[in-house]
């Protein structure tokens, strides 16, 4: 089959995608959009698919299986009602009603922090697929095997919600350019750490962070520069683990009542989404323009380079040490234990000298990436 396309990221037909596919009439096909009609003549049938929304071109994709389809109604938080399809393989019908639940409680936690389900037009759609999964607008593909996680006593899969998060990331705010693909992969694996905040708090969230961080390779760095093809960019490995940490790292230096408002408007406002597209510049600029803060240098730190922070603790004098961070020099907050008591402090980059009867420890709950030298 041909696709003739401009196989680039910026390149979106505005007006949406026809598909007509013709396949034996014992098989169904599950596409993006609206099904506007199946027909069926002799031993073949016809099934047109059609999306009114903008779509990426690897989103313009269907899949042909012996489905059968679970139907069910989701509610957004706008009160739009939305149908919930899943086109299940025969064998597996009975862990249907399952994913739908797991669905409609994904979307409320994906909608509390990036807003309305982004195709309420249309519908949710999932379908059942022999390989990892896939962001296909309207209709993600996913294979967990059906085997959950508990967390906090509630079942949850890693692939469903994150190919179901691409739906804001990815779908709703697509990058420019492969270069800027840390946004979509990036975000999209934050957002699983945002879903263990709703499900295990804290603690959970702070665990899965963890793994994002002890992911990092540091080989690449994330921003390449524009022009690149997609395959240099996914080579590097870090767009997903090291662009989710990178949020992590960007909520604590602006703090939640700055970093979660700020997300949320990446997702919603209309600058930034459907027919739009973004770039790392825009991602910068909308949180030091919310933060009041220039953070394009940690930006840049983080997406441009494969450095940490070099920081350095020295004893000076009689319990007296000082802290410094070697190779950055915009000011940032950390956390320091000193005399058993934590504080948020901001290191300029001069350095600052801390009274402490101990070594003090610096960002122990581990809030960036780092290399603690102890003099
Ligand atoms: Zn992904």
């Amino acid at each position: 089959m041909y696709f003739p396309c401009k196989d680039h990221p910026s390149d979106e037909p505005n007006e949406g995608v026809d598909m007509k596919i013709t396949i034996p009439a014992n098989l169904v096909v599950a596409g993006p959009g609206l099904l506007m009609s199946v027909k069926t003549k002799k031993n073949k049938s016809t099934y047109h698919w059609k999306t009114n929304y903008t779509i990426s071109n690897y989103c313009i994709l269907f899949n042909i299986g012996k489905y059968n389809v679970a139907k069910d109604t989701y509610t957004t938080i706008k009160g739009n009602k939305v149908p919930i399809e899943y086109y299940v393989l025969e064998a597996d019908t009975a862990q249907a009603k399952m994913v739908i639940e797991l669905k409609k409680r994904d979307t409320k936690i994906l909608e509390k922090y990036f807003g309305e389900y982004p195709w309420a037009k249309e519908k949710i759609g999932i379908a059942e697929v022999p390989n990892s999964g896939m962001e296909h607008q309207t209709m993600i593909t996913f294979d967990n095997k059906f085997k959950y996680k508990t967390i906090n006593g509630q079942q949850y899969s890693d692939n469903l919600f994150h190919e179901y998060a691409h739906e804001w990331w990815a779908n709703k705010v697509t990058n420019k350019d492969w270069a800027h693909m840390w946004i979509q992969e990036g975000i999209a694996t934050y957002a699983e750490a945002l879903a263990m905040l709703e499900l295990g708090g804290e603690v959970a969230y702070n665990t899965m962070i963890d793994g994002h961080r002890r992911g990092v390779k540091n080989r690449k760095a994330m921003v390449l520069g524009d022009e690149i093809t997609e395959e240099e960019v996914y080579s590097g490995g870090d767009i997903y683990g090291k662009g989710s940490f990178f949020m992590h790292s960007l909520r604590y230096l602006i703090g939640d009542e700055v970093f979660f408002p700020t997300l949320k408007s990446l997702a919603t406002n209309p600058k930034y989404t459907y027919d739009n597209f973004v770039t790392t510049d825009d991602v910068e600029k909308l949180f030091s323009t919310s933060s009041g803060k220039n953070l394009k240098p940690f930006f840049d730190f983080y997406l441009r380079t494969t450095d940490v922070l070099d920081v350095s603790v020295k004893e000076i004098g009689f319990q007296k040490y000082q802290i410094k961070v070697n190779n950055f020099f915009m000011p940032l907050p950390f956390d320091i234990i000193a005399n058993d008591k934590i504080n948020k402090v901001i290191i300029p980059a001069e350095g600052i000298i801390i009274n402490s009867i101990f070594s003090p420890q610096i960002d122990p709950k581990g809030f960036y990436l780092k290399k603690i030298t102890i003099y």
